[in-house]
């Protein structure tokens, strides 16, 4: 037979010889970084980036991918402690390489076979780590944002007698949910044509959980305004702190007004995987839908989550047009063909990179994340105790732990700035990377604890290395005499 002529980009043969090459280059990467032989951070500025880029000329792909690995952000650093994006296991960025080679799509059954089986046996299991019975159902989308989104929409479906689809809202629609809410929750409301009366803010306790004590008043006060609220939204846990709302009474809430109970567990419904902290979640079995992020506690590359319905029928209702020309209808749900429920069309292929931590390890994987994440927040938040530098925000209840250096001597109204200062240049320094919230208007610092290999030398470090800077700024603070 003639052989075919191959295209630039299309040899089999090239792909095996930088394949090679590529994983080696990886294999030494993630060995030095894990020898924290580099800084966590190569810190440059966007329009600096942006020339090296304009003017990068590179002799093959392998050096090009040398110079993309070296100037970013290494999250297989131990001393990277910043956003709660997932340090990926081996397996799972394999995985990953295999679903952008086949890159099947995913929209119709036939686009993506395999997938969209192991889609439906992930969220099983998932489903019954959360507690839901087998009428429960869902899939996987494109990050927690627009997995919120989707639930929303589905709420929205559900829960207005009219049909919402084809004539709109009709009457002014909100949604009750803590003021510490992820921000796609009052996106989504906006989207959703809502407006910022659409979102009703309830107000949080000392630990940053909402205060259901406040529900009763803001719902009436909300229906005596002329508002039709449809939904509550649970948040487990909060992006700022990490606090888990008590989810078992916003559904007694939810159940009592016949509100749709979502929950934002984007984070943290990934200790449905571990007994020891599953008791955060409890409640969560009786909400209508639960986000969840492989990409964050689970070691696996994003966009991959989850959006899982307590009745899994439900999730049909969320889009009542119909792209035909993919989808022949039927009465029936079609469970295989996953456009149907997703809002994407086109999908990545990315139950892959979680299914092979499952097939491999079972949810062990996924239990031993979570709680080696959870430890390393709680050694923390014992060092921050124990040094009378600093302060604690408030009690971790997963990874994520809010602190600042605040000596008695620094003013209280120099915290902020000496603090901002402290991170600016630690993070420019590459030593750690940390990030910064907001927290009922004070500025803290704050961890998430991301890597399971960071130790409780690197945490002590870190705390050695905030004081350190400290001295260096001055005039707003005295070097500590320890
Ligand atoms: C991260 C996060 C989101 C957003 O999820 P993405 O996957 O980044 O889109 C939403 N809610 C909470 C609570 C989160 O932690």
């Amino acid at each position: 037979m003639q052989s075919r002529q191959q295209q630039d980009g299309f040899h089999p043969e090239q792909f095996r010889k930088q394949g090679h090459a590529l994983i080696d280059l990886l294999a030494d990467y993630l060995t030095d970084v894990g020898q924290q032989k580099e800084v966590v951070l190569p810190f440059t500025a966007p329009d600096e980036e942006v020339a090296f880029w304009k003017t990068a000329c590179f002799e093959d792909n392998l050096a090009y991918w040398k110079a993309v690995v070296a100037r970013s952000i290494h999250l297989h650093h131990p001393r990277y402690m910043g956003h709660q994006t997932a340090v990926v296991a081996n397996e799972a960025a394999l995985s990953a390489l295999v679903g952008a080679v086949l890159n099947n799509g995913m929209s119709v059954y036939e686009m993506g076979a395999v997938s969209t089986a192991q889609e439906q046996i992930l969220i099983e299991v998932l489903a019954q780590a959360l507690g839901f019975s087998p009428q429960a159902g869902g899939f996987l989308t494109s990050g927690g944002t627009l997995a919120n989104l989707t639930a929303l929409l589905t709420a929205r479906a559900v829960k207005i007698p009219w049909d919402v689809w084809e004539e709109g809202a009709k009457e002014p629609l909100a949604l009750l949910v803590s003021e510490e809410a992820h921000y796609c929750v009052d996106r989504a409301v906006r989207i959703m044509g809502w407006g910022s009366a659409g979102i009703i803010r309830i107000p949080t306790n000392g630990r940053m959980q909402m205060k259901t004590a406040s529900l009763r008043s803001a719902y009436e006060e909300a229906l005596a305004s002329g508002k039709k609220v449809i939904a509550l939204v649970g948040s487990a846990g909060s992006t700022s702190t990490g606090s888990f709302d008590p989810l078992n009474e916003l559904a007694d809430f939810a159940e009592k007004n016949e509100l749709w109970f979502h929950v934002d567990g984007a984070h943290g419904a990934a200790v449905a995987f571990s007994d020891q902290y599953k008791p955060l979640l409890r409640g969560i079995e009786r909400a209508d839908s639960v986000v969840m992020d492989f990409h964050k506690l689970l070691g696996t590359p994003g966009l991959t989550t989850a959006l899982v319905y307590r009745k899994g029928a439900d999730a049909f209702r969320t889009f009542a047009q119909r792209a035909d020309y993919l989808l022949e209808q039927t009465q029936s749900p079609e469970w295989f063909n996953l456009g149907r429920r997703t809002l994407e069309c086109t999908k990545n292929m990315m139950v892959l990179r979680a299914y092979v931590l499952y097939q491999r390890y079972g949810t062990t994987f996924f239990s031993q994340q979570v709680e080696k994440l959870h430890y390393l927040a709680q050694q923390f938040a014992g060092l921050v105790q124990e040094n009378p530098d600093f302060r604690l925000c408030t009690q971790p209840e997963t990874n994520i732990v809010c602190f600042r250096y605040a000596p008695d001597r620094v003013l209280p109204q120099d915290i902020e700035a000496l603090n901002r200062e402290i991170r600016k240049r630690i993070i420019e320094s590459g030593a750690f990377y940390l990030v910064q919230t907001t927290v009922k208007k004070q500025f803290w610092l704050r961890l998430t604890l991301m890597h399971p290999e960071t130790t409780e030398e690197d945490l002590k470090a870190l705390l050695l290395e905030i004081q350190r800077v400290a001295s260096e700024i001055g005039p707003v603070h005295h070097p500590s005499t320890v």
